[in-house]
């Protein structure tokens, strides 16, 4: 397979395993937005063209959200692919709390090719909580959920220049919106 085909084929998969989720903001977005942007800002802000990243940013939460296995996407899409998957892929068997502290901890860590996803992927996620922020959270969760993303972030920089000045504009968008609510 070349580069492009195999990008397509991950966003192919995605797109199946993702039907029928939707993201928690108001928006109600399809689920496969979010997939899609985070390989688009590596991509295109990032300036990462290498294949196994973007096809893995592709594929991130079909692990932890769809069921789909390590050896499932180790078969398609190779080993490396699966390996920056499950390395951005949160065990699900630990309480919440544990699992938002151990990315804190994990995010130095990890390889290069996870962290620009997992960096790509705070970006999304920062920009949805203000853009479309879930309708059961209030002021204070967003709060948290932003300064949460700056922990994790902190552990990831230098990986990308683009994408860390990117992260933190959005930061201070979202400061900013959230500053603004009372
Ligand atoms: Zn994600």
């Amino acid at each position: 397979m070349n580069n492009l085909n195999k990008t397509l084929h991950a966003a192919r998969f995605a797109a199946e395993k993702h039907t029928g989720h939707f993201r928690k903001g108001s928006r109600r977005e399809p689920y496969i937005n979010h997939p899609i942007e985070v390989a688009n800002l590596i991509a295109n802000v990032g300036l990462v063209d290498d294949e196994d990243i973007l096809s893995a940013a592709l594929l991130h939460d079909t692990v932890e959200d769809c069921g789909v296995t390590g050896d499932e996407i180790n078969e398609k899409f190779g080993e490396t692919v699966a390996s920056y998957v499950l390395e951005v892929t949160d065990d699900k068997s630990l309480p919440k709390h544990q699992r938002k502290q151990l990315q804190i901890e994990h995010a130095p860590h990890l390889s290069y090719g996870a962290k620009v996803i997992k960096l790509a992927d705070k970006i999304s996620n920062v920009r949805d909580v203000i853009a479309s922020p879930a309708e059961d959270w209030d002021k204070q969760r967003r709060v948290e959920y932003v300064q949460w993303a700056v922990n994790v972030v902190s552990g990831l920089r230098g990986a990308n220049d683009q994408l860390d000045g990117l992260f933190d504009e959005v930061v201070a968008m979202a400061n900013d919106k959230l500053a603004e609510l009372d």
